[in-house]
């Protein structure tokens, strides 16, 4: 397919705003792909070049962008940036300048594969080969698609699609119907690549055995995989009601997690033997020189995925870091001196990959006991604590002891559970402190919109934040909460910078809400917030339906910024806010 035809597509996203109609345009544009197109056209809507955890970045300079379209468009580099400065956008800029010119025959490939040139060109004189690809590919370009493209270069492509409505998209376009959506979310929780699973279901020749190819994919190392999550409940006999008989407990730890993969089969300087992935599935590998040598070392394997939570010492005291501390290990720079002031212990709780073979179908109990088998209860890296129990009166021991010690709680296994990538279930559940009568877990919210400030707090730039749950069903984001107060100064700016960088002209696609901002950003940014009490609220479309109002959050404040911890669809979710709505009702009445 030409370049152009794909922009044409772009375009038409770009003015949507009903998720069914995002699904039936996207439909109509796979269905006109090859296999060798489909995975370019899958990052490419993400506006990326590659899967989105690896740490290849088109990321050009407005001061570059500037330099090609000038060359492009036979014009001065000055003129470009007065229009630029009228404009506000480099994108129009270069509409506006190529005007009237006739698209050439450039294939999708043909830009794909000039995008990832600039990626990957690094080192002395980048600069200027960089700009003189780019500058190429405009030259041949008619004028939406040279927009297009300086918005990818720019990584300010936004369409507004999520994973989801690609994977329905793509069982739409082969099957007609959204069936073959639970086979292919289950490889995309597997692998992570979008462009990997769309590939393997384009490439069969059949709609049956493209099923098929896509039901047998596995995990790899390398290619990170979806998180399994936790459930809550609210008290031990309900946990002992959902275990059985027998389940396993483990400290939980106030870190964060990571998910590590090693290969011994790549070379040890090629930056694959180990690589480090956050919960968000952002490669970290660099952050942890450290931990990247404790697993050479320490892990006993060929090859291997596990996760673990890592979490900030004292080597002095032995003491556990809170996590303020330890998420200061999570930086690009003085990396080295930060590892040598905040050593890291992981706690390793889970095995995923072994020597080979994908494991996730086996029992919790038998990953556990092989992952004591790679891994030692001493070192950087140890297996985390567990206990067998049997009782409520056990486990509100256990849970106590470790409230005691200074940790956040526990959480609860299922034995005979499988992991379940991607998915939050009653294998693990998480128990944390719950005092009688109000909220005392956190909502983690998706930043969705900005109030600017009035007097001092204009200096900010930020004077309130309107903040949404996740609604899995319908792949939206509903507001939940206007912040305000409960903030520092130094908080606010924070979220100033972060807004700027994820600021929209619009409301997005996904995001339902009844009230407006002063402006909306992506969804992208997950927020920590504390808050006394859920309430109801016609204000909110979090849980609204119909004239019914939704919920809200009372007296609500900012506790922690989760950064590349989670990612928006992370979230706390509708069905779990009214689950909290609930029991916090339950224990009051
Ligand atoms: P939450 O972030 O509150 O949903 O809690 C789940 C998180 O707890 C996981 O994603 C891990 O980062 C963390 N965690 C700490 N200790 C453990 C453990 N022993 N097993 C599983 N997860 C743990």
């Amino acid at each position: 397919m030409k370049f152009s035809d794909l922009t044409i597509y772009f375009e038409e996203l770009e003015a949507t705003s009903s998720r069914i109609e995002l699904t039936n345009i996207l439909s109509d544009l796979l269905k006109k792909l090859s296999p060798e197109e489909i995975d370019k056209v899958a990052y490419l809507l993400q506006g990326r070049v590659v899967p989105f955890y690896e740490p290849i970045e088109i990321g050009m300079a407005d001061k570059m962008v500037d330099q090609a379209i000038a060359s492009a468009c036979n014009v001065s580099r000055e003129n470009v940036q007065k229009l630029s400065a009228k404009l506000g956008d480099m994108g129009l800029v270069v509409e506006q300048l190529s005007g009237g010119k006739k698209g050439s025959k450039l294939t999708i490939s043909d830009v794909h594969e000039g995008l990832y040139k600039i990626a990957n060109t690094s080192g002395e004189g980048s600069v200027g080969k960089k700009i003189n690809v780019l500058a190429g590919l405009l030259k041949e370009l008619d004028a939406k698609s040279a927009k297009h493209l300086v918005k990818i270069t720019l990584s300010k492509l936004r369409l507004g699609i999520g994973d989801p409505t690609v994977l329905d998209a793509l069982s739409v376009a082969k099957e007609g119907d959204k069936s073959a959506r639970p086979v292919l979310e289950e490889a995309y929780n597997k692998t992570s690549d979008l462009g990997f699973v769309a590939k393997k279901y384009w490439s069969a020749a059949s709609a049956q055995d493209a099923l098929k190819a896509v039901k047998k994919v596995e995990l790899q190392v390398g290619k990170p995989v979806r998180p399994a999550l936790a459930e809550r409940l609210p008290d031990a006999e309900s946990v002992v009601k959902r275990m059985g008989e027998e389940f396993a407990v483990e400290p939980k730890y106030d870190g964060f997690r990571n998910q590590v993969h090693l290969d011994r089969r790549q070379k040890a300087d090629s930056g694959k033997q180990v690589q480090i992935f956050s919960r968000n599935l952002e490669n970290m590998t660099h952050m942890f020189p450290d931990l990247v040598e404790a697993v050479k070392k320490e892990v006993n394997a060929k090859s291997t995925i596990f996760e673990g939570e890592a979490i900030a010492f004292n080597p002095v005291t032995e003491e556990f870091l809170p996590f303020q501390e330890t998420t200061k290990r999570r930086r690009k720079y003085s990396v080295e001196e930060f590892a040598a002031k905040l050593p890291l212990k992981l706690f390793a709780f889970d095995l995923l990959y072994l020597n080979g073979n994908d494991i996730t179908n086996l029992s919790y109990k038998e990953r556990r006991k092989k992952l004591s088998q790679i891994i030692s209860s001493e070192g950087q890296i140890m297996v985390a604590k567990e206990e067998i129990l049997h009782s409520s009166q056990e486990l509100t021991k256990m849970f106590e002891e470790q409230i005691a010690s200074g940790l956040e709680g526990v959480m609860i296994k299922k034995l005979d559970a499988p992991y379940k990538a991607g998915n939050r279930g009653f294998h693990w559940v998480k128990f944390k402190r719950m005092a009688a009568g109000e909220l005392s877990d956190t909502i983690d919210c998706v930043l969705l919109g900005i109030y600017t400030g009035t007097g001092k707090r204009t200096g900010f730039g930020v004077g309130g934040l309107l903040v949404g749950v996740y609604n899995q069903e319908k792949d939206e984001f509903v507001t939940v909460s206007r912040i305000g107060t409960g903030l520092t100064d130094d908080e606010f700016r924070k979220v100033n910078q972060i807004a700027q960088k994820i600021k929209v002209d619009k409301k997005p696609a996904r995001v339902s809400s009844l009230i407006n901002p002063s402006y909306w950003v992506e969804p992208k940014e997950v927020l920590e917030i504390f808050a006394d009490e859920i309430t109801r609220s016609p204000v909110h479309t979090a849980g609204k339906i119909g004239d019914e109002p939704g919920y809200a959050l009372r007296f609500p404040r900012l506790v922690s910024f989760r950064g590349a911890d989670k990612r928006a669809e992370d979230a706390t979710t509708v069905s779990e806010l009214i689950n909290m709505y609930k029991r916090q009702r339950k224990v009051k009445v």
